[in-house]
Order: C-alpha cells, then structure tokens, then sequence
C-alpha cells in the first residue's frame, strides 16, 4: 500500500486510489473474489541474487522474485522462519520479546499480528502462537510478523499494566525519550509495525468483562473496511478509537490496521481462540498469501450498530443474559442489587438486538458499562453511521478511554476502565 502511494504515504494520499479500488471491488464481481493487494509484487531480485549461468535450466519463478525481509537489524531469507528480539524493557534490563517472522518463499504483503499488548489478555498471545505455527514459509505467500506479548512484564506478572502502571495501548506511536509506556510503544512501532502493510491487534474484554469475537474498525477507511471483509462471518463493529491506541496510530501511518477482541482477560477460552484463528486464516487466504482456494467462498462480515446500557446505581451486579444471546427490546439483562438497603434495580435492553459484550457478575459503580448491544446492520449503513457517529467514551475493551491504572485496583472499581 505504502508502495502504491509513495514512500511513507499517509492514509489520505492514499485515499482516492483506495476508493476507486474498492469500487473495483464491491461491484459487479463479489468483493471476496479479489485479493486485498496490499503491496505490489516485490521487484526481481538484485542481479547478484538472481545470477545464473545462461546454460543452467531456470529457477522456480517465484523463488526469483522475493528478497531477504529485513527487520529488527535481521534478514529473514525466502521461505524460512526466524524468532527475532524486540527489547521492550523501555530502558534498563536485557528482556525481549520474541518476534516471529515467517517469509514466504512468494511474494505477498506483509501481515502483522499482535497480542499482549495489555498483558491479562491471553487469549490472544494463544491465537498467535497458533497461526504462527501453522503457517509454511515455503508455502506463504508474502510475509507474517507475529509478536504474541507486547507488554512482556504484564504478561509475565498477569496484569494490563506496565510496571508503572500505564497502559501501554494510550501511547504509540510513542516516544523515544519518553515515559517507560512510551518508549516501549516507540520500539515496537518503530521496530516492527511501520513495517507492515496490514495489522492485527488481539484483545478482549477488559475489567471481567467478556467479548463475542469481534472486530473493531474504523470503517471510514476503505483499506480498513477491506481488510475486515477478508475475515469471513466476523462480527464487525465500527470505532475510531481513542489517542494512543496501537490501531489509530498504525492508522495514521498509512497502515491498515483492526482490533480483534476475543473473549475475557485472564482466561484461556479454546472455542474463542478457534473463531479467531479461523478468521484469520480465511484473511490469509483472502490476502492470497495461503493457497486453498477458500477466498471465493469466504462468507461476509456481520456488521452491527452497538451502544452500552450502564448501571445507573451501584452494587452486586447479576446479569440474566448470555454472551451472544438475542435481546428483545425492554428485556431484562440483569439486576444492580444494593446488598445494605437489600434493593434492586432492573437493567433493560433499549434495542432489539444481540449481547456482543457483558461484564461478569461483579460489584459496580454507578455508570459502569454492563452490556454492550449490537443491532445487525448492513455494511452500507455502518459505513454511513461510521461517518457521522459520535466517538462514545468507552475504549476497545470496553473500558474508559484514555485511562491508566488507578490508584487503588478494585473489581468494583470502575476507574479502571
Ligand atoms: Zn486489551
């Protein structure tokens, strides 16, 4: 994309070829029956590596054509795997992250996948290791970058948090001289995501709560909205997103970008590791960087419109609902109990509609985001609403946006979010 666009290119250089390319792509033929061409065929190698003599019989085409990926201070060479350092320390102490690169023996875009960036949310760091370990270099087709634990001291002690409290997803692109959370952000945006042509950031619920797989997207990008398509049946909900988040600024640098949310933190959930890993491998295949002939068949995203309904008091909130589950309009979701005054309050859904995220029975503030409804819609229309809509204070997870790590760390303390 950065290619087609000029080195560098912003997102709105690339604007109008990417609107006449998703013309192109929506009509008449079925947008799944193209390729996202997220980068042009890598140009032949130099002459000392394609250099043969004149008698010998010719090389396979397509190993002529890729040359060594370059990251990390590394080369990679055409259709090997290699596991990569990203130190993320922020300065100070020798750790790293593993980095696995998988290049494919044929051209193709490079595709990046990321997880731990809040360090609790191993669903994600699972689904990684996964498609990583599926994936044949000689096979591929392009290039996947894969780091399943951004924030390595959180993953490492369990929590969303760095060491100083900050959450790490409020400061990329980052810094080089700035605080811990935002020199880590600059080393692995600096270090691995401006070499990316499309990226992938795993997530789930945040605070107990739990996430129907879903993608987050800002759906007035076109290449935003393109690389959603390619993820089959996946629930897709608009968002901008928040200052400091991963996708936002990858966004901004010309890079397509989505969040894939996917269950609750702390918790290993396999039939929501298997949805994800599914859908990404349908956006492999819709990428073309896997042969298998899935792409023409691959069916559409499910786009919803989606609002949270909120505790209006606080209490012991005991949800009636399953992630999922089918609401009718005025339903019941659950009830905020006040153990003291032994009173109840009832939680009502506003909206025919489905439960795409709720909280786990827990103790809440007054306004704590309970259960996020999602009504079914069509691309169009959440492509329209996305370019009107009001950005709600609620982040990817569903927490608060723009917050880091409270003083004092509660289940019921809603400041988390
Ligand atoms: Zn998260």
């Amino acid at each position: 994309m950065r290619a087609l666009c000029g080195a560098g290119g912003m997102i709105d250089r690339c604007r109008g070829a990417l609107v006449l390319a998703v013309v192109l792509l929506v009509s008449p033929v079925r947008a799944q029956d193209f390729p996202l061409e997220l980068r042009p065929p890598v140009a032949a190698r130099p002459a000392n590596l394609v250099e043969r003599d004149q008698g010998a019989p010719p090389a396979p085409a397509a190993a002529e054509l890729v040359v060594p990926f370059s990251l990390l201070g590394r080369f990679v060479l055409p259709g090997t795997r290699m596991v990569l350092d990203l130190p993320v320390t922020g300065g100070g102490g020798d750790a790293s992250a593993p980095v696995s690169v998988v290049h494919g023996a044929r051209p193709g875009p490079v595709l990046c996948l990321a997880a731990g960036i809040h360090g609790d949310e191993i669903n994600g760091v699972e689904i990684v290791r996964r498609l990583v370990n599926l994936l044949q270099p000689e096979q591929l087709a392009g290039t996947v970058v894969a780091v399943p634990v951004v924030n390595l001291s959180g993953f490492q002690r369990g929590t969303r948090y760095l060491p100083d409290r900050r959450d790490l997803n409020r400061y990329f692109p980052g810094s080089r001289y700035g605080s811990m959370a935002s020199r880590i952000a600059y080393v692995f945006f600096d270090g691995v995501v401006r070499h990316c042509d499309a990226l992938i950031d795993f997530h789930t619920g945040s605070f107990d709560r739990s996430n129907l797989p879903q993608v987050r997207a800002d759906l007035r990008l076109p290449a935003v909205l393109e690389l959603a398509r390619g993820l089959g049946a996946t629930v897709v909900l608009h968002s901008p997103g928040s200052k400091g988040m991963l996708r936002l600024a990858a966004t901004a640098a010309g890079i397509p970008a989505l969040t894939f949310e996917v269950g609750a933190p702390a918790r290993l959930q396999v039939s929501e590791i298997e949805v994800a890993v599914a859908a990404i491998n349908g956006l492999l295949h819709h990428l073309g960087m896997v042969d298998g002939g899935a792409s023409d068949k691959l069916p559409q995203p499910i786009f919803y419109d989606s609002q949270w309904v909120r505790a209006n008091a606080g209490g012991l909130l005991i949800g009636e609902v399953a992630l999922g589950q089918r609401v009718q309009k005025g339903q019941r979701l659950g009830r905020v109990i006040d153990p003291l005054r032994n009173t109840e309050r009832a939680m009502v859904s506003p909206v025919f509609g489905r439960v795409l995220g709720m909280a786990q029975n827990q103790q809440v503030l007054p306004g704590f985001a309970a259960f996020h409804l999602g009504e079914e819609t069509s691309e169009q229309h959440a492509v329209e609403e996305a370019g009107t809509a009001v950005a709600e204070d609620v982040d990817e997870d569903g927490g608060r946006a723009g917050a880091d790590a409270p003083e004092r760390v509660t289940p019921a303390d809603d400041d988390v979010e």
